[in-house]
């Protein structure tokens, strides 16, 4: 934890997230982290490396004087990215893997088959990656969908895990976490905070167990890492540690280094990215190519973006009135917008959800061929604006 040194007040985020998980750095006489890319250990003698290796096998820490053994088990910098994320999030522990999706299997196994559950309830609409984990069944549990509204119908005396995601993946759909949390009751609710951040949305908080992130997006920030992270309560982490542990599930630590980095940028990027989207939001609201833009706060009747948001964030969904042909008209003609899947990043990209990231999702659940989505980024927002406004010209000459 961040030294709070008698000030009457807890530091605000901003300073969080630029000085969380270095508060040992002065002591250590380095400014930046280090970055440890040991894949074992020198071991003091078997009984205490012995000792050190059951500790963490069973998913809890190295013991001191036992050492880290191997990499599979801990890695000091991935724990120093974790300690940083888990304060962001409100949490008393974080653990990293390798990626989102890594992730997210850890949390099922953890919460299905390591504990004699077979069941899961997850509420559509989810990341199209997610959605398939679920529903081919692969790491043996079965998934009832169902809409906000029906997660105490789906429960099953051997539910295991509650799946939302909010602000959800592409369609930026809005999922009242304190009500999920009340219907699942004793079953814990894990939340994809991927969209949210730790900045804009803290699950736990309203009595969610776990906020996962895909930290390939915006904790990463820059493109150029694959990872994703659950933070928690000590005794979830332990369950996720055994599974990574068990199954291999790791973040590199190089993964973790830039991560890190990332986390203290958040704040300003997030900050900048979300008043480009707003002002995005505004103008393509005037576009007649444009049926509908969805955005955190457009329609929110029930009042959700105050009650568990700090802003609506930088994804934009929008339906084109002219359908598919439209949408490929728009994502072949933009020059800034980098046409691709992914987002978070410094720069700005547009996809089809129903061809590309939502393409595994059943044709029942999947987003309409009309809807693009969009990850805004730190261009200058009008150069964004003339960049949509140009390809929408081209959109209009090609359907007209
Ligand atoms: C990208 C994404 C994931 C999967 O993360 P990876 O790092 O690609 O494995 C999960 N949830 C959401 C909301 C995402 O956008």
């Amino acid at each position: 934890m961040i030294e709070r040194s008698g000030y009457d007040r807890p530091p605000h985020p901003d300073t969080v997230a630029v000085h969380a998980g270095r508060a040992d750095l002065a002591a250590l006489g380095v400014h930046a982290p280090p970055l440890d890319l040991s894949s074992t250990n020198p071991l003091p003698d078997i009984v205490h490396g012995g000792d050190s290796y059951e500790s963490m096998a069973t998913g809890g820490h190295p013991l001191p004087d036992g050492g880290n053994v191997y990499a599979r088990l801990w890695n000091p910098t991935v724990a120093r990215f974790e300690e940083a994320l888990a304060e962001l999030e409100h949490a008393e522990a974080a653990v990293a893997f390798g990626s989102g999706m890594a992730a997210m299997t850890a949390a099922i196994l953890a919460h299905t088959s390591a504990v004699g559950r077979g069941h899961i309830v997850a509420v559509r609409p989810l990341y199209g990656g997610t959605d398939h984990l679920l529903d081919a069944g692969l790491l043996g549990a079965e998934t009832t969908f169902c809409a906000e509204d029906g997660v105490a119908a789906a429960l099953r005396p051997d539910t295991g895990l509650v799946i939302v995601e909010t602000p959800g993946n592409p369609t930026l759909d809005l999922v009242d976490i304190a009500a999920v949390v009340a219907q699942a009751g004793e079953v814990p609710v894990l939340v994809d905070n991927t969209f949210a951040t730790p900045l804009l949305q803290n699950p736990l908080d309203l009595g969610a167990r776990m906020s996962l992130h895909s930290a390939t997006k915006y904790i990463g920030g820059h493109g150029d890492v694959i990872a994703g992270v659950i933070a928690c309560a000590e005794d979830t982490a332990q369950a996720l540690r055994r599974v990574r542990a068990i199954t291999g599930a790791l973040l590199h630590p190089l993964g973790a280094y830039l991560l890190h980095r990332g986390l203290a940028t958040l704040p300003v990027r997030l900050e900048r990215q979300q008043r480009s989207a707003e002002r995005i939001v505004a103008w393509l609201a005037e576009q007649p190519e444009i049926a509908e833009v969805r955005y955190p706060g457009i329609g929110d009747v029930r009042g959700l973006v105050p009650r568990q948001m700090r802003g609506g964030g930088a994804m934009i969904a929008m339906r084109l009135r002219d359908g598919y042909p439209a949408a490929e008209v728009l994502t072949g003609s933009v020059r800034l917008f980098t046409h691709a899947v992914s987002l978070g990043g410094v720069d700005s990209l547009i996809q089809h959800p129903a061809a590309l990231t939502h393409r595994p999702v059943a044709p029942e659940a999947r987003p309409g061929a009309d809807v693009v989505r969009i990850s805004v980024g730190l261009e200058g927002p009008q150069d964004l604006i003339d960049d949509l406004a140009h390809a929408l010209v081209r959109v209009a000459a090609a359907v007209a």
